[in-house]
């Protein structure tokens, strides 16, 4: 619209506005975005251990006559269901056509668009931009910039411009890497050649580069992983800060190798060349991204050979494999965009990311990469989880799913009332009461076992996309066993829950009781989180340091009128510690006497008497007597190798 238009023009500077009056002038042909053959990247990561990347970029252009070319930086990343192309840390950006410098303006609306001037009869245009510190701190869903002094993660959607206004499968883009000296490296990318410390790659489609991550190290080792019988090879390649990170125990190898049978007699194809499990053990927690051929994961130091870290590490190396064909196979449409500029639609999330999750739990269990008594623990504990989420009175699974792009990064406090991504904790109940009737009703002839290897299952050994409505959906289970599934999804995602409920669990066999004894999923999660969980007692959440980082508003603290950001200073006029805290519980059960607390928010000391008498309560799964026990036969393991 020319209202539009003139005011788009008016919001940039002066310089900029001069330049687009000259740029309108001078363009006398108005021209389609032109879609070079080969766009070439090299990047140098030299530097990565200070956390900074740089990259020239070479697009091949033929024009006799002057105009722009709109260039983009990647914004919505597959995986991260959200806009989190660090567009903030690019730095250093510069064009140059056939040598010699030329202008270039951001959009002034999307700011991940840039507008470079190209004189005529420019037969190559180059850019030359660096990544700094990558993702910023507090978004710890996404891996970004990782590195040490001994290793690192190359994310290619950070170091890429693209023509705009083309689709990523028919753009090609032919890479090379520099790495720091005697560093190792690991990446899904086909047929790499290396010359002293340059690794040169063949080239692949915008879309496989994206998709095919980068890590690199010092201190690394390869295992290979493939079963016996498996033409695809399996590989996990370990980064770690301390050598003894890779001494993985013969039998924690035995179960990863079992994770690749139990993929295989779950899914019955495989949709790579190959699969690498990259990871990166570095940091405090752990992370990780799915990709087509390999994973990009970030676990702690030691974290694949030291206890409370194997177990999560073993359940987040499942969960993104799983990916390869959930996710990344098969695709739910809103999420299956063509470039990486159209925003995603993550409605089908409880799909993508629940199902997933279900899957982790199950093939944990077969694989051996965990017990069946921990995955036990493990979903007593999501369901105890949505049992106080406030925040289920208002808000449905389906509106959750929506906002995760915003969920993503909305930070710890008061999720409980606002939720957070949950379908990675409501979507396995809601998965485990699918599977369960699917087994019910076939009399246990059919399960979502069988689901998998229709939906998911050939073309072999090809990576492509196949995307799906929720129609199709629901077509398939019913192509398994009929049902009112429709009904069924309606009523869990939309319904709100003001009461807790579990029938995920209950059509397995099973429910949730609390007791005074731990449980060992979340004595490890809090081990890895270095938070107090006291959701389901008193009802906060704290941090190591007495930081209320969340309050359940409708539980005994909620309703003494704590808040999250208030700091823990005192429990019973004593100073406050964790330890100290749990006792108090426990000893409040047998008086009716409050808990004192004290805290510390904005200068202002606050006093606050906790009416609570109910002890430590943890949630564990107890058998619903005379019910038949699905959930023990879906964790049987069903390789045959
Ligand atoms: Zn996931």
């Amino acid at each position: 619209m020319p209202f539009l238009c003139l005011q788009r023009v008016c919001r940039v500077p002066l310089f900029s506005c001069l330049w687009w009056l000259g740029l309108v002038l001078s363009a006398t042909v108005a021209r389609p975005q032109e879609k070079p053959s080969t766009i070439s990247l090299d990047v140098d990561a030299t530097t990565i251990s200070r956390k900074i990347l740089s990259a020239r970029e070479s697009f091949p252009v033929a024009s006799p006559s002057a105009h722009t070319l709109d260039l983009v930086y990647p914004k919505w990343i597959p995986g991260n269901h959200a806009p989190t192309g660090p567009i903030a840390d690019l730095v250093n950006l510069r064009f140059a056509a056939d040598g010699k410098n030329v202008a270039w303006a951001r959009d002034p609306v999307d700011i991940f668009r840039f507008h470079v001037m190209v004189p005529a009869g420019t037969s190559s245009l180059v850019a030359d931009f660096s990544l700094v510190g990558a993702y910023a701190p507090g978004n710890d869903f996404a891996p970004g910039n990782t590195s040490t002094p001994v290793q690192g993660d190359v994310n290619w959607d950070q170091l890429v411009l693209y023509p705009a206004d083309t689709i990523a499968d028919q753009v090609t883009v032919s890479a090379s890497i520099r790495l720091p000296d005697q560093w190792s490296f690991a990446t899904a990318l086909p047929h790499p050649s290396q010359q002293g410390g340059t690794i040169r790659f063949d080239p692949v489609s915008l879309t496989t580069l994206i998709d095919s991550p980068l890590m690199c190290g010092s201190i690394m080792r390869e295992f290979d992983i493939t079963p016996k019988g498996v033409s695809q090879r399996h590989l996990l390649d370990l980064f770690e800060k301390s050598p003894e990170g890779l001494n993985l125990p013969p039998e924690r190898i035995a179960a990863f190798r079992n994770l690749v049978s139990e993929t295989g007699a779950l899914f019955r194809s495989r949709h790579y060349a190959s699969y690498h499990f990259l990871v990166e053990a570095q940091g405090e927690t752990s992370d990780g991204l799915e990709h087509h051929q390999s994973s990009d994961e970030q676990v702690p130091e030691l974290g694949m050979v030291s206890p409370p870290f194997s177990a999560e590490a073993g359940n987040l190396l499942a969960h993104e494999m799983i990916h390869s064909w959930n996710g990344k196979f098969r695709r739910p449409a809103g999420l299956a965009t063509t470039d990486y500029q159209q925003a995603m639609v993550g409605d089908m999330l409880w799909v993508y990311e629940g199902l997933t999750s279900y899957w982790a739990e199950v093939l944990g269990a077969r694989s051996g990469l965990e017990t069946r008594a921990q995955v036990k623990d493990r979903l007593a504990l999501y369901q105890a989880e949505m049992d106080t989420r406030t925040g289920r009175g208002w808000r449905n699974l389906q509106d959750v799913s929506r906002s995760a792009q915003v969920l993503y990064s909305a930070g710890q406090p008061w999720s409980i009332l606002r939720r957070s991504t949950d379908f990675y904790r409501e979507g396995p109940l809601l998965w485990l009461q699918v599977d369960s009737i699917l087994r019910e009703k076939s009399k246990g002839a059919r399960s979502l076992d069988t689901f998998a290897a229709e939906f998911f299952g050939p073309p072999d050994g090809v990576v492509t996309v196949k995307p799906y409505t929720y129609e199709d959906l629901v077509a398939a289970l019913n192509h398994v066993a009929t049902y009112d599934w429709n009904s069924l999804f309606q009523g869990d995602l939309l319904a709100t829950r003001p009461t807790p409920v579990s029938p995920g669990l209950e059509a397995a066999g099973w429910t949730v009781i609390y007791t005074d004894e731990p449980n060992q999923a979340a004595v490890d999660a809090e081990s890895v989180s270095q938070q107090a969980d006291l959701s389901t007692s008193i009802g906060l959440v704290i941090d190591q340091d007495g930081t209320i980082v969340d309050v359940a508003p409708d539980s005994a603290a909620g309703r003494a009128g704590l808040a999250p950001a208030m700091k823990l200073m005192g429990v019973n006029h004593r100073v406050y510690s964790a330890d100290l805290f749990r006792q108090a519980i426990v000893n409040a059960e047998t008086t009716p006497q409050a808990i004192d607390l004290l805290t510390l928010t904005d200068g202002y000391y606050g006093e606050f008497p906790v009416d609570y008498h109910q002890g430590l309560r943890s949630p564990h799964l107890a058998r619903i007597p005379g019910k038949p026990d699905l959930l023990t036969t879906t964790l049987q393991p069903r390789r045959t190798d």
